[in-house]
């Protein structure tokens, strides 16, 4: 058993944001922002390319509801969602969830982008197939 499915099932302890029959948020344990939460499902999917679209929905839609309460009752000036697929992004749990990271002026939280020079035509047609 994964440990979010651990932590679901109440082996393993969490500081709860909220809890439904589907859904289940938790303050990160390692809280890269003040009020850094995850979402999950309680159903087990690996990542967002195999939960079927009623759970990401659902899921997608009550990461809304708590940004914005978090955002809100936390006084941030917004918030960062970020989802991870696949090790190579950087996924540590395979149980997929949402990050809610709240940001604040003077926060440390440094997300940067690279910027390549790709073709975007050739990146379009690839994609087509
Ligand atoms: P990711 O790297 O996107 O898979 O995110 C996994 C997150 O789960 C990390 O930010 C961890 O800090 C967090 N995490 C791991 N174990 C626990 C735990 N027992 N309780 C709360 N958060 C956890
Ligand atoms: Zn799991």
């Amino acid at each position: 058993m994964c440990i979010f499915c651990e932590i679901i099932e109440g082996n393993i302890p969490s500081k709860k944001v909220y809890e439904d029959d589907k859904l289940l948020a938790i303050l990160d344990i390692a809280q890269a922002t003040r009020g850094h939460t995850l979402v999950l499902p309680k159903k087990h999917f690996d990542n967002i390319l195999d939960i079927d679209k009623d759970n990401l929905e659902n899921l997608i839609s009550t990461t809304q509801d708590l940004a914005k309460k978090i955002v809100n009752n936390l006084k941030a000036e917004g918030c960062n969602i970020l989802n991870n697929c696949g090790e190579v992004s950087g996924q540590s749990v395979h149980h997929i969830h949402f990050h809610i990271l709240p940001r604040y002026n003077n926060d440390d939280l440094d997300i940067k982008f690279p910027n390549h020079d790709y073709d975007l035509d050739e990146i379009l047609k690839e994609i087509d197939g």
